[in-house]
């Protein structure tokens, strides 16, 4: 394990470039010492998804009421450490009532994949990054005038049609 943060105050979501050739990274550390983690957009959706099932199962309302929900924007300075994710996991730390994510490397060499960053967060952080992880997936696609689902630059497959219109980006 290369990074573990017990406690974060940066734990974010962004993206990169223009639509249809955006890169996505998650941003989690305190400002003296972050890292940033390229992803694919499926694996930002998998992980808000993942963190909403944790909160919904595990996080009582009474630790979300008394967990501190703030974070930092991602600090001027370079990052620790940058690297692609591979995999990641979630688990939830009963005894400090912390959400964990465990964020595994991509080299290939490695079979095991090993884990590079371990990120424990509140409920009410992890809850703050979920939304806003859905909300950068979903930005900069218009949604779809038939059925309301974005339209992605390559082109949208409309369930409203039968599959059989397509509509242009
Ligand atoms: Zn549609």
């Amino acid at each position: 394990m290369r990074y573990q943060f017990r406690e974060v105050s940066i734990l974010l979501a962004g993206a990169t470039g223009q639509p249809g050739q955006r890169r996505f990274f998650i941003s989690a550390g305190t400002p003296q010492s972050w890292v940033r983690v390229w992803v694919e957009k499926e694996q930002l959706q998998t992980l808000a998804l993942a963190l909403e099932e944790v909160l919904s199962v595990e996080a009582r309302e009474a630790t979300r009421d008394t967990q501190g929900t703030e974070t930092s924007p991602e600090p001027l300075e370079t990052p620790q450490s940058e690297f692609s994710l591979g995999r990641l996991a979630v688990g939830f730390d009963k005894e400090r009532q912390r959400l964990v994510v465990y964020l595994h490397g991509q080299d290939v060499a490695d079979a095991e994949q090993e884990v590079l960053a371990m990120v424990h967060a509140t409920a009410g952080q992890a809850q703050n990054f979920s939304r806003q992880a859905q909300q950068v997936c979903a930005a900069g696609r218009p949604p779809c005038p038939l059925c309301g689902g974005p339209i992605e630059p390559a082109g949208h497959v409309c369930p409203r049609s039968n599959g059989h219109g397509e509509f242009p980006a």
